[in-house]
């Protein structure tokens, strides 16, 4: 039996939406950066994109509560930046076909209104949908990888994940493909991706590596420091005897890399002891990794643990790898952990 068809679809047409609007808003080169409280970079791409993709679940799922990362609290007191939100937003939903089925946001006040509905707390309900509109901004901001996460959470599995990854090559052995892909995967059947710029019935199904020797693999992490450990990371590659460089990147993208091959180890050790991962930043790709072959776990060995509220509490750190080498780089971990 094949199970959430319909949430499926609806999650990759949102998520194709909000990956236009993304690309609106990096051709324009204005990208509308402000500052939040916490001094991390939100642009109107964050807004516009939580904006369309919660428009699209209230469409079709009204009952739905979602855990998005952004809130409408710096649009409703920033004009300009909101009138330039409304314009993307409108422009992005009139760049597909798929108004009959996803609806699209009909005024400003309801646009602000979809924002906030994305400020669910999260925990231990029978379903939610989890989203980063825009994951990685600071890639965004470079133009780097970044991408647009949505995830569907039954009973805290996820069960549906989608990652749009508008600056992701199509195929890395042929740059004349272009760039743009969408990732999709379903519990329990399997991992899929498709190029961006292609039909929603186009998708084919994506593996992790086959690598059981860790000297020949590959692996990734984030761009910025700040974000995980690069030396301790540096570490455990040594212990594996990985001798390729680090693959860095910013986003899901990571995650979405590794479920296809491109690489095989996706590391995440935390720089502060205090810092809980958010779900918006795991989720999707928990699933795809999983249904590519892969396991996704926290430094310790543990699943992680999406019913704790809007941050893996009870998680620390990320180990993806596929699963014939996962213990052996956990086993890496574990002695780094310990040395430090
Ligand atoms: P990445 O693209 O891998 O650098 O991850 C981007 C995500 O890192 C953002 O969406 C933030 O939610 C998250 N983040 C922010 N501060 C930290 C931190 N101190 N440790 C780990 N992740 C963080
Ligand atoms: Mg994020």
């Amino acid at each position: 039996m094949t199970l959430y068809v319909r949430e499926r679809r609806i999650a990759e047409l949102a998520v194709e939406r909000a990956c236009k609007l993304t690309s609106i808003v990096s051709e324009s080169q204005q990208k509308g950066s402000v500052s939040k409280s916490d001094h991390s970079p939100v642009t109107v791409a964050d807004f516009g994109a939580q904006a369309v993709i919660i428009g699209a679940l209230q469409t079709v799922f009204p009952e739905d509560p979602v855990v998005g990362e952004e809130d409408s609290s710096i649009l409703r007191k920033d004009a300009g930046l909101r009138e330039q939100v409304w314009k993307l937003v409108q422009q992005a939903s009139e760049l597909d076909n798929h108004q009959a089925e996803i609806g699209k946001v009909e005024s400003e006040e309801k646009m602000l209104d979809y924002i906030d509905w994305g400020q669910f707390e999260g925990g231990k309900v029978k379903r939610m949908w989890v989203l980063d509109p825009v994951d990685g901004t600071k890639g965004f901001l470079r133009g780097g990888q970044f991408a647009v996460c949505l995830a569907l959470i039954v009973d805290s599995q996820v069960v549906v994940g989608e990652i749009g990854c508008p600056n992701l090559l199509v195929d890395p052995a042929d740059e004349s493909r272009g760039k743009g892909v969408i990732f999709s995967a379903v519990a329990g059947e399997g991992a899929f991706s498709r190029p961006l710029a292609s039909s929603i019935d186009s998708t084919v199904p994506i593996s992790m590596s086959s690598v059981t020797d860790t000297t020949t693999a590959s692996f990734c992490e984030s761009v910025e420091a700040g974000h995980s450990s690069h030396g301790q990371q540096a570490k455990i590659a040594q212990l594996l005897g990985i001798t390729k460089p680090s693959v860095r990147m910013d986003s899901q993208a990571k995650y979405a890399s590794i479920a296809r091959g491109d690489g095989d180890i996706y590391l995440r050790l935390p720089v502060s002891a205090t810092y809980e991962e958010k779900i918006w930043d795991h989720a999707s790709g928990n699933l795809l990794v999983a249904e590519a072959g892969g396991t996704v776990t926290d430094m310790y060995g543990n699943p992680l643990d999406f019913s704790q509220g809007r941050t893996l509490k009870s998680n620390k750190g990320i180990v993806a790898a596929s699963k014939a080498i996962q213990a052996k780089v956990l086993d890496a971990v574990q002695k780094v952990l310990q040395e430090s």
